[in-house]
């Protein structure tokens, strides 16, 4: 996988390798730390990494020298939620440089450039938290065991801060991913030249009938075994395409 070859290094081969460049790499190009992770989230190649911060602070602060005067530096850091925006400043002329965790499209979306929803990070933990079942509890042990700062002020208002924020977009998400499994379970009964032949209005289940399956739960939200939540929620699922089709509160 790692093989080294010598034989692709030509100098003919160079603009097809920067031809292979991705757009996202190309956009990046020329752009401060600040400018680049001011985008919108797009999944890099870079990643996010778990680094011990002591680790990292000495290994820069005793093998780095000041671009500017040669000076000493310090590596310092400012955490919001999980996300960090690491500072490298000289002790002699004062310059200072910052990395910082990807953006979401914050400014678009309305929040401050330093909340936690601004950052992709924050958003992505919660996400996953939402997709296994779990809720803000949760989130403070993960946290806590990781040694990941602010596992308190997660639980306590961060957690719900971003759900809050990621609302719509998860509502708009699903309704779309709805009509599109229907709009599927649909032509799968009706067959591709049917289907073709319906106008969008008429491209529903009072239209069409439908062969489907029908379950619902009265699961506390977040809980992941509490079942006396006031309110129920029901799924029907396309007997044809086994995808869920239609939602109901
Ligand atoms: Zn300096």
């Amino acid at each position: 996988m790692f093989q080294s070859s010598t034989k692709n290094v030509t100098p003919e081969s160079k603009p097809t390798d920067r031809s292979k460049e991705t757009t996202f790499q190309r956009e990046l190009k020329g752009l401060s730390n600040e400018a680049r992770y001011e985008k919108p989230y797009v999944r890099a190649e870079s990643g996010n990494r778990l680094v011990d911060w002591d680790s990292l602070r000495r290994l820069i602060v005793e093998n780095t020298k000041c671009k500017n005067c040669g000076g000493e530096v310090d590596l310092s850091e400012t955490t919001i939620g999980i996300s960090t925006v690491v500072s490298l400043s000289c002790r002699h002329c004062k310059r200072k440089n910052e990395g910082f965790s990807r953006r979401t499209n914050y400014k678009e979306l309305g929040f401050h450039q330093n909340a936690s929803e601004s950052y992709a990070i924050n958003c992505q933990y919660v996400l996953g938290l939402m997709q296994m079942g779990a809720g803000n509890a949760e989130s403070e042990t993960l946290l806590n065991f990781l040694d990941l700062p602010h596992g308190s002020t997660f639980k306590k208002t961060t957690f719900g801060r971003i759900q809050t924020a990621l609302r719509n977009e998860i509502k708009n998400i699903s309704d779309q991913s709805m009509i599109d499994r229907r709009n599927e379970e649909i032509k799968a009964t009706l067959g591709e030249e049917m289907f073709l032949k319906y106008t969008k209005k008429e491209l529903n289940p009072q239209q069409v009938k439908l062969t489907v399956s029908y379950d619902m739960g009265w699961n506390k939200r977040s809980s992941g075994h509490k079942y006396d939540s006031i309110s129920g929620h029901g799924f029907v699922m396309g007997g044809k395409s086994k995808f869920f089709s239609i939602t109901g509160v």
